[in-house]
């Protein structure tokens, strides 16, 4: 049988930063994917904080400057402001630096870089199961390593494996690009547009890219429905290249080291319940585990010390997020309960609780 010192599940954002992290640390590793071309379909928002910002969430200053380092070529456009739209159309305009990148492009130049490292990539390789130290790949072959590192996704083929079962809501995604509108603020519209979640147009560089996401669909809607209804109201014609997913929204959970294998990014449900956001989490948490996982195969380090390091650095404000959106959550099914509780926070608030700091009683990432 093959022999890896680590295999890598997925090369999305946390598979690639867990491979490269592996393999600067000098362990032998592989990296595998089932998609035909990285990065697409794109299943995406596409939109990044900056590090800056990424740092008024997580305090670990070190681990973001390592980790979240957005490669400056995939960037379509630098953005400065968020608005939040009220269900009666009021916008509320705060400051929020980030980027649009080309997911696309994105996912292919941070397995570029695993591979800059020394991570042997392969794909399309699809991985079936894993049992302890053997990852099973479809066709029969099979692949042992010292770590196995889950990154495949909110479908995780490897946390089913290892009995993950995190509580959480799968939120249905859709997303699309269409023509304008161009500026360089992100919008995001609440209400009946996309019950208990939100919709959004983000810049790109000649286009945008809009979605919805949504707990549950009300009643005899289809996804694609509310994306149409949604893009009627703005003029715009159905777009181009739809394509439909799933992020999971919950508690962070207790552990991702199951034996020799670890969890990171969506397969570990490491997602900004605020927003649906993951990107940034997945790179964090893959950079780590593949760091982990590196030490473990060098000097035997267990590879516990990742639960640790994920807590320390993302369990507080994770757990946060998913506090403030419960809250919030109460005035989500009633429009106009929710355009009041907008105008009574107002811009100020929104910005606070984007920011984790509303409802102070919650608690600052206590
Ligand atoms: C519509 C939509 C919009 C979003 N918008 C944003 C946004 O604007 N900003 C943001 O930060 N987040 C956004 N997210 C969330 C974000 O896309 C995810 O959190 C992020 O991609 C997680 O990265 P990951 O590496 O953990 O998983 P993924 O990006 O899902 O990567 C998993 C990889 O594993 C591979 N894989 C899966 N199963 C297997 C298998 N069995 N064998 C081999 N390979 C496998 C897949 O092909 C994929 O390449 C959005 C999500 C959706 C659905």
């Amino acid at each position: 049988m093959e022999r890896y010192d680590v295999v890598v599940v997925g090369a999305g954002p946390a598979g690639s930063l867990a491979a490269r992290a592996a393999a600067e640390g000098g362990a032998r590793t592989l990296l595998l994917d089932h998609r035909v071309e990285l990065g697409h379909p794109v299943q995406c928002g596409e939109f990044l904080p900056t590090a800056l910002e990424l740092s008024d969430l997580f305090d670990c200053p070190e681990l973001i400057a390592e980790a979240y380092d957005v490669p400056s070529n995939t960037v379509l456009r630098a953005t400065r402001t968020m608005t939040c739209v009220s269900p009666y159309g009021h916008r509320f305009r705060f400051p929020l630096s980030g980027y649009t990148v080309s997911r696309r492009a994105f996912d292919k130049a941070l397995a570029i870089r695993a591979e800059g490292a020394g991570a042997a990539l392969e794909y399309p390789v699809g991985v079936t199961e894993v049992h302890g130290n053997e990852v099973v790949c479809a066709g029969g072959r099979r692949v042992g390593a010292s770590v196995v590192i889950g990154a495949d996704g909110p479908l995780s083929t490897v946390a089913r494996s290892v009995g993950f079962a995190p509580v959480r809501t799968m939120f249905r995604m859709i997303t699309a690009t269409v023509d304008g509108p161009l500026d360089d603020g992100i919008d995001i519209y609440f209400g009946r547009t996309a019950p208990h979640g939100y919709a959004w147009f983000f810049p790109r560089a000649y286009d945008a890219n809009v979605g919805l996401g949504v707990a549950r669909l009300p009643g005899g809607v289809s996804l694609d429905r509310l994306l149409d209804r949604f893009l009627e109201r703005h003029r715009l014609g159905p777009g181009r290249e739809r394509t439909r997913w799933w992020v999971p929204i919950g508690p962070p959970p207790d552990r991702l080291v199951y034996g020799p294998v670890a969890l990171a990014g969506d397969a570990a449900n490491l997602v900004m319940a605020t927003n649906g956001g993951g990107i940034p989490t997945a790179m964090l948490s893959g950079w780590l585990a593949g760091r982990a996982a590196a030490r473990h195969v060098r000097d035997g380090t267990p590879l516990g010390e990742y639960d640790d390091a994920w807590r320390a650095a993302l369990f507080a404000p994770l757990d946060r997020a998913f506090r403030v959106l419960s809250f919030s959550d109460r005035a989500a099914g009633f429009d106009p309960l929710l355009a009041l509780g907008m105008r009574y926070i107002g811009v100020a608030g929104l910005d606070a609780m984007m920011r984790l700091r509303w409802p102070p009683r919650l608690g600052r990432n206590s």
